[in-house]
Formats: C-alpha cells, sequence, structure tokens
C-alpha cells in the first residue's frame, strides 16, 4: 500500500467506527474544546508525518469531541443526518475533486446537476424551467435567490445593480414575516438591502396575510395606475424552525404579485413538504413564486455542506451571479458557476442525486412522512408528562414545549442533555424558555423516539 492507500484505509475503519458506535454512544459530546486541544498537541511539527498517522492521531483526538449528530437521537437546531448513498457519494466529491464550476471541463459534474436539478424541480412541484443553483446552505441560497430578486427589482425601476451599484438606486423594500429565519436579515445585509420590514404573524408563527396585504396597500407608489411598482420583495417562509408552521402561501403569493413584488420563498427544511404527498398542501400555492432556497444538508439528509437556491426565471439569477473571465472555458448553455456565487467549488450535485437515487419519488415521501410522524409521537408523549404542554399544532417536524415555568422548563432540557440518551436544544419562542426537538434523520427510528421519550420523561421528573 502507499501512503494515500494506507491514509484512505485509516480514514474508511475511522468513519465505520464512529458509525456503528452511534447506537450506543452518549448523544452530547463527551470532551471539551480543551480536551481535544490537549489530544491533539499544539505544536506545529517542524517536518513531515506519515498522512496515516495523522488521520490516526486526528480521529483518536477528536472522537470524544465529537457530537452524535448523525445518531437517530440527535433532536437539536435542524440537522439532517446522512443517508449512505449520499456520504459514501460525498467520499467520492472528494475523491474525484472535480472544480464544478464550468459545463464542459467537468462533464460528468454537469452532468449529474442538471439531473438533479430536473429530479429536484420535479419532486418540488417547482417550474420545469427554473434554475437550481448549488451552494453551501440555506443561508447563502436565500442570499443567491435574493440577489436575483434585488437585480430583477432594481431592473424593472430601470436600475442596473450590477453596472451601477446601490449608491443612488431607488429603494428596495423587503417585507418579511415576524418568525423569519435570522439568515433572511443576513442574506439581505450582504446585499446591501439594509433591515427588512417585519410583519405581524399569528400564534402558530405564519406571516398574517392581512397583515401583508395593509403593508403593501400602505407602500410607496404602490397603487398608483400606470406607475412602476415600487421595487419590493416579499420573503415568506415554508417551516418555522419552533412550530414547523408553513405561511399562508395561496393568499400571500396573490397579494404580493398583485403589487409588483418578487416573492421568495425559505424552506430551509420545510421545502420538502412539497415532495410528500401526505404533507404537500402545506406548500399549496408556493409554486407561484419567485424563488425558493433550501437545504439538501437538513432534510435531505446530504452531508454538509449543501444548499439549493432556486429560481423561476433563470435570467436574473445569471445576471446576478454570472460572470466571464478570459482563461475561463465556458459554455454556450450556461455553467454552473451562473448559478451560484463561487466559482471553485465541489461537486456538490453527486451526494444530492445519490440520495435521490437510492430514495426514489417514494422514498423521499417515506422520509419526510417518518419525521412528521415521529414529531407526532414525540408530541403525544410529552402531552402524557405532568405538567407538560406542547405550545402549538404539530403539522410537520419540530415540537416546541414547555415544562410550565421557564426555570423547570430549563432545568429539564439541562437534565436530558445531562442524561446522553438525546440531543435535544433549548429556545425561546412567544416569550417563554421552550425545549425544542427538530426530527431531521433517516436513522431516527421508532425505538429511538421511545427512548428519548423515556429520556424526556426522566428529565422532566422534577
Ligand atoms: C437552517 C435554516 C436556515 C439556515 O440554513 P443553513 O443551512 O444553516 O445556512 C434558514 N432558514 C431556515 C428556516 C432554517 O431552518
Amino acid at each position: 500500500m502507499d501512503e494515500r492507500d494506507t491514509a484512505l484505509d485509516r480514514a474508511h475503519r475511522h468513519a465505520t467506527t464512529w458509525l456503528h458506535a452511534l447506537a450506543s454512544r452518549p448523544v452530547p459530546p463527551q470532551a471539551t474544546v480543551d480536551d481535544v486541544v490537549d489530544s491533539l498537541g499544539t505544536d506545529l511539527p517542524d517536518g513531515p508525518t506519515p498522512a496515516g498517522d495523522v488521520v490516526d492521531l486526528l480521529a483518536t483526538a477528536c472522537g470524544p469531541g465529537l457530537t452524535a449528530m448523525p445518531s437517530g437521537r440527535f433532536y437539536g437546531m435542524v440537522i439532517g443526518g446522512s443517508h449512505p448513498a449520499a456520504l459514501a457519494a460525498d467520499w467520492l466529491t472528494s475523491a474525484w475533486d472535480q472544480n464544478s464550476a464550468l459545463r464542459s471541463v467537468t462533464p460528468a459534474h454537469t452532468a449529474v446537476e442538471d439531473v438533479t436539478s430536473a429530479w429536484l424541480l420535479d419532486l418540488l412541484g417547482l417550474p420545469a424551467t427554473g434554475a437550481v443553483g448549488f451552494v453551501t446552505g440555506a443561508t447563502t441560497a436565500n442570499f443567491t435567490a435574493l440577489a436575483a430578486a434585488r437585480t430583477q427589482v432594481l431592473r424593472r425601476a430601470g436600475w442596473d445593480v450590477r453596472r451601477d451599484g446601490l449608491t443612488g438606486a431607488p429603494r428596495v423594500r423587503v417585507l418579511v414575516g415576524a418568525e423569519r429565519h435570522e439568515s433572511v436579515d443576513l442574506a439581505l445585509s450582504y446585499l446591501g438591502l439594509g433591515a427588512p420590514e417585519v410583519v405581524a404573524a399569528d400564534d402558530q408563527g405564519r406571516i398574517s396575510s392581512a397583515a401583508l396585504t395593509e403593508a403593501l396597500e400602505a407602500g410607496p407608489g404602490a397603487t398608483r395606475a400606470g406607475d412602476a411598482p415600487a421595487p419590493t420583495v416579499v420573503v415568506l417562509q415554508a417551516g418555522n424552525v419552533h412550530s414547523g408552521a408553513f405561511d399562508p402561501f395561496a393568499e400571500a403569493v396573490d397579494v404580493a404579485h398583485r403589487h409588483g413584488a418578487w416573492v421568495h420563498v425559505d424552506g430551509a427544511f420545510g421545502l420538502f413538504a412539497a415532495a410528500s404527498p401526505a404533507h404537500r398542501h402545506l406548500v399549496a400555492g408556493y409554486e407561484r413564486a419567485d424563488s425558493w432556497a433550501t437545504d439538501a444538508h437538513k432534510t435531505l439528509n446530504v452531508p454538509y455542506d449543501c444548499g439549493l437556491a432556486i429560481v423561476a426565471d433563470p435570467a436574473p439569477l445569471r445576471a446576478a451571479m454570472g460572470m466571464h473571465g478570459d482563461y475561463l472555458i465556458q459554455s454556450d448553455a450556461g455553467d454552473p458557476l451562473d448559478k451560484v456565487p463561487e466559482l471553485s467549488r465541489r461537486g456538490r450535485a453527486f451526494p444530492v442525486w445519490a440520495v435521490l437515487r437510492a430514495l426514489g419519488r417514494s422514498g423521499v415521501a417515506d422520509l419526510v412522512d417518518g419525521f412528521a410522524r415521529h414529531a407526532t409521537a414525540f408530541a403525544d408523549g410529552v402531552a402524557t408528562i405532568d405538567g407538560a404542554r406542547v405550545l402549538h399544532d404539530v403539522v410537520f417536524t419540530q415540537v416546541c414545549a414547555s415544562f410550565g415555568d421557564d426555570a423547570r422548563t430549563r432545568e429539564v432540557v439541562r437534565r436530558v442533555l445531562a442524561d446522553g440518551t438525546a440531543w435535544m436544544s433549548g429556545s425561546r419562542w412567544h416569550d417563554e424558555a421552550v425545549l425544542r426537538i427538530s426530527v431531521s434523520s433517516w436513522a431516527t427510528t421508532d425505538d429511538d423516539v421511545r427512548a428519548s421519550l423515556d429520556a424526556l420523561r426522566r428529565a422532566a421528573d422534577v
């Protein structure tokens, strides 16, 4: 074996050891940052170390400091597992090491990206002519799609933002629901659009379409006949991180379009509701929006980092993200680099193709339905705990509960993490401390849910 084979062989063994240990190891990490630094050592060696030994040191030192995120009992934030086909394809992606920016230079990746994009648009019920950019995550997907939005609404107002920048440009109004994800604000900040106008949300966290209508009608110059519409973007949400709720797309998209707005949907984990016949009703009408952002590394269970920026009309996306370099070998058909902010990037479509090819249409629906079924089982279980309350309708994969007062809820979160059977995060929602449960992994079984509920009952015995 040469050095490379040895290193890969050891990495493979460490990986399978880790994956097999997920069934029995505690979900929270068993070491602190300082512990891991101590095990790694801090001196940069003066000379070389064989690659296989480096892999051994990395795996041994990091093992105790890893959180069992791919376990079936991790329910923190919104963390997707890694489907076996996607994980294996991700290994190949690294071995192949394709810089996937250009159509003609890496035809294998471009072919896979084209096929995967068509599959995604079909599964999600989105316009078949849409463009799909493979980016790092939903934050960047929001940024990418909103860059297309900015370009287009300003172009309609007679302003070329690519050429002339934002200085002196007409003001772009951006309206968001009170419970949008913070990454939307970050994306708007990257784009120089400032803080958005916030529209009230209802008790489930859904934007109020009445409040949205009122805000749009109150807007500058929006309704005078003959005027170009004021440049306006409305950001809606498919999947609230606390309640899992979906914005009322049908009404909200209609009213936004009546006012000439571009409608963007942040569906980092919720967009895939569209791939399930049982949950598709949650996104009814969302297909008439102009752009969508989602993650492949959440509901679709692709390893980090993979998000998808989808724009119905490819032209404004290309206008915002396309570039030309004399040394690049660019294609008339358009290149993958035209749809994303990066130039060089890994072959992100390979693992997405693999998970879709492995699951098929019914498998993706089953994956989504399984998360929702487990979330409902959690909600039913929590409701039987003395003093515990689920704070919203459970429509998808998220459950938020209170255990009476803030102090007790925080104590339950602390105790369930100390128990180690499962990982659930604390948060604040509607001015209350809450325990959040997010079901997002193919690996979660009925037994995992039972064991995790038992752990939660023990933790709540205070
Ligand atoms: C997770 C999430 C994001 C951010 O996604 P990243 O992949 O972490 O960048 C945005 N919006 C919503 C609704 C999310 O759940």
